[in-house]
C-alpha cells in the first residue's frame, strides 16, 4: 500500500549547491500493514538525496566539524529566555558518510554530563534495537550519525516524569543545525526516534500509525521508532513491540542490501 504524503513548506527547495533537490511528495510504504493517514504537514524538515559513504568524505567531515563548533558556541535559547543556561551537546555525532542517521528529541541530563549522544540508558536501548536489525555490537556509535531536534537539555518535565519536551520555538531555533547536518551526511535511512522527531519529518501522526511503517522522500527512507526512554510505557503493549519489530525488520532489509552491494565484485 502506498500513501503520498504532503510536503508543504518543504517545497521551498531549490537547485542551488547545498540545497535539497526538488522532488515529489513523500511516499509512505507499508510492506506489512496499513500506512498512516495522510495529513497536512507544514514545515517538514528538508531532505537531500543520499550520497555514497565515500563521496567527498573529507569535505563533509570538515563541514560537520565546523557545524559542531558553532553548535557548541550557540546560546540562542538562553538569549531568547527559553533556557536558564544553554549548554549544547557538540562534537559527538558519528561518521559523515553514515548510511544511517538517527534523530532524537533532545539530550537529557545524563547525556550532557557524559558528553556523548544518547549517553543515558536510551543509548543502550538503541544499541539493542540496531543489533535486532542485524548490526554488529557497537554500531550505534561507530556506524550511525547521531543527532537531535535540539542540542541542550530542556530540563525536567513540569509533571515530574521524564524530560521536558523542547518547545516549538526551541526546535525552530535549533533547526538550522540539523538542516546543515542533513545536507552533509545525506544518509540513505533516517531513524526518527520518538513522536517529536517523527512529526518534524512526517507531520502529525499517531505513534501507533507511524511505527511499523516506512516513509520515503527524495530517495531517503524514513523509519519511525518509539522513544527509547525508560519513562515511556508505549512499548509495554505487545502490539506496539510488534510494530517496532516491523520497523527494525525494514532496517535489516536495507542493511542486507548494502552489505551485498559492498561485497559485490567491481
Ligand atoms: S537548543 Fe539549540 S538553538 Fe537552543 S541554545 Fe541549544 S544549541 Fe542553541
Amino acid at each position: 500500500m502506498r500513501v503520498w504524503f504532503p510536503v508543504g513548506a518543504n517545497d521551498r527547495r531549490g537547485s542551488a549547491p547545498g540545497q535539497p533537490m526538488s522532488g515529489g511528495p513523500a511516499r509512505i510504504t507499508t510492506p506489512t500493514r496499513s500506512a498512516p493517514a495522510v495529513r497536512e504537514a507544514d514545515h517538514l524538515m528538508p531532505l537531500w538525496p543520499p550520497l555514497a559513504p565515500t563521496v567527498r568524505l573529507k569535505e563533509r567531515e570538515a563541514a560537520l566539524t565546523t557545524v559542531h563548533a558553532e553548535i557548541g558556541a550557540c546560546r540562542a535559547c538562553e538569549q531568547a529566555g527559553y533556557l536558564a543556561c544553554a549548554r549544547p551537546l557538540a562534537h559527538t555525532r558519528g561518521p559523515a558518510g553514515a548510511r544511517v542517521m538517527l534523530i532524537g528529541q533532545a539530550p537529557g541530563r545524563l547525556t550532557i554530563e557524559r558528553g556523548i549522544m544518547f549517553g543515558g540508558p536510551s543509548g543502550d536501548t538503541l544499541e539493542r534495537w540496531l543489533q535486532q536489525a542485524g548490526f554488529a555490537p557497537g554500531a550505534l556509535r561507530r556506524e550511525v550519525y547521531l543527532s537531535a531536534l535540539t542540542r541542550c537539555d530542556p530540563g525536567r518535565s513540569a509533571k515530574g516524569r521524564g524530560d521536558r519536551k523542547p518547545s516549538p520555538a526551541e526546535v525552530a531555533l535549533c533547526r538550522p543545525w540539523l538542516e546543515r547536518e542533513l545536507a552533509q551526511v545525506r544518509p540513505a535511512v533516517i531513524l526518527l526516534v520518538g513522536g517529536m522527531a517523527i512529526e518534524a519529518f512526517l507531520g502529525r501522526v499517531k505513534l501507533e500509525e507511524a511505527v511499523g511503517s516506512v516513509a520515503e522522500r527524495d530517495g531517503v527512507t524514513l523509519i519511525p521508532l518509539p522513544h527509547p526512554s525508560g519513562v515511556s510505557r508505549w512499548l509495554n503493549d505487545p502490539a506496539h513491540q510488534r510494530l517496532l519489530a516491523r520497523g527494525l525488520a525494514r532496517l535489516a532489509q536495507m542493511r542486507v542490501a548494502w552489505e551485498a552491494h559492498d561485497q559485490a565484485p567491481r
